[in-house]
């Protein structure tokens, strides 16, 4: 053949070979640099209805019947109550539409998870230093997770709000006190952030067997301690220094590893959390006809609920507590949250829930 029609030839295969691998990659490029958004593009009433009627349907009943008043601006001006209500089912209303419509879950989460946590602790400082009316009720108890179901079988009995609250939550939101709700988590979270690109969890199954462990033993040292008569000072003392052994881990593991390391492997009411919302039906799910198995969506899960194995199986695995962070970072939409086994509008619905419950604690949530 003659040489100049063969090298035609080889250039023409050689170009449309190129032309095939950049039409290839060409929209996994644009795919990686705008990831789609996870959610509906059209914007839905309903959702934005539930963001407001939580805190409406909560609140409200709370502001007329309950004496001395627990809404803090109507501690200090009669009335002011109903303004406060007011501005948080703005409140309400704006985060989820910047949730659902405007912004990444994974960027906002972790602010209002934080702002509220700032508040808490706030009101605690301002009630102990300048003035009782910013506290709950004035009795005092440390802000360690563990006391929800330690400090009543230490007691014996007493006060069971807390634990009724977090029962509550489980019963209706499933396990986002753990992503959404807790004062000490958001510093987890916010460590954990920390660390860029790729979080490097422990063995999977140990860190499962040790919470566990953890919950056990922090069930039996309550018990022992209420039937041995160890006296308040002496368990207040052992509960300040699990607090800062927490404290502890939050800074040297999770800030490090770029995992929720504290959440996911120590703090026993995390364990008892995950436990329980096994019962709730929504889960995380991933649709394998689109999924390309490419991992990306590893890097945006904290709670170490999507490693490899858990996009083969295509759900989130056993730590998963709804956040809802990898749902944005898909670039083929794969990831959904499921609720009795549908997906249609559930996230929207279930994130509008979420942030109107999230409200009521900004309002109410104090020690
Ligand atoms: S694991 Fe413990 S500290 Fe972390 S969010 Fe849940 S209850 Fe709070
Ligand atoms: S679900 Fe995860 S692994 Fe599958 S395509 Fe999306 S980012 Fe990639
Ligand atoms: S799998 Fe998704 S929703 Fe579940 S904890 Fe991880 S990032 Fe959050």
């Amino acid at each position: 053949m003659d040489k100049r029609i063969l090298k035609s030839l080889f250039f023409n295969t050689w170009i449309m070979r190129e032309i095939g691998t950049i039409r290839q990659i060409q929209p996994k490029l644009i795919n990686q640099i705008k990831p789609t958004k996870g959610r509906q593009k059209n914007i839905k009433v309903g959702p934005l209805v539930v963001s407001v009627l939580v805190p409406l349907i909560l609140l409200v009943p709370v502001q007329i019947n309950v004496h001395p008043p627990m809404i803090l601006a109507e501690r200090f001006w009669p009335g002011a109550g109903w303004i406060e209500i007011f501005v948080l089912e703005i409140y309400s209303f704006v985060l989820t539409y910047l949730i659902l419509y405007k912004e990444k879950i994974k960027k906002m989460r972790l602010r209002y998870w934080l702002f509220f946590s700032v508040i808490f602790f706030l009101q605690l400082f301002l009630g102990l230093l300048v003035n009782e009316k910013f506290l709950m009720s004035g009795k005092l108890h440390l802000p360690v997770p563990a006391l929800i179901v330690a400090g009543p079988i230490y007691r014996g009995g007493g006060s069971l709000f807390m634990l009724i609250l977090l029962l509550s939550t489980i019963v209706i939101l499933g396990p986002a006190w753990c992503s959404h709700l807790c004062y000490i988590g958001a510093w987890d979270g916010f460590a954990s952030s920390r660390r860029r690109g790729r979080p490097k969890p422990f063995s999977r199954k140990y860190s499962i067997i040790f919470r566990y462990f953890m919950l056990a033993s922090v069930l039996i040292v309550a018990f022992l301690m209420h039937k041995l008569g160890v006296n308040a000072l002496t368990a207040t003392l052992f509960a300040a220094m699990f607090g800062l052994v927490e404290l502890a881990l939050m800074y040297l593991v999770s800030w490090r590893l770029g995992y929720m390391f504290h959440c996911t492997t120590f703090c026993p009411i995390g364990s008892l959390v995950t436990l329980l919302s096994k019962l709730y039906p929504a889960r995380i799910r991933i649709d394998h006809n689109t999924c390309t198995l490419c991992n990306a969506c590893t890097v945006s899960c904290r709670y170490d609920a999507l490693r490899a194995e858990d996009i083969k199986k295509g759900k989130a695995g056993w730590n998963c507590t709804l956040c809802g962070d990898c749902l944005d970072s898909c670039h083929a939409d794969s990831i959904y949250l499921s609720f009795f086994g549908s997906k249609k509008n559930a996230w929207s619905y279930y994130i509008a829930t979420v942030i109107g419950v999230h409200t009521v604690f900004l309002a109410l949530a104090r020690l």
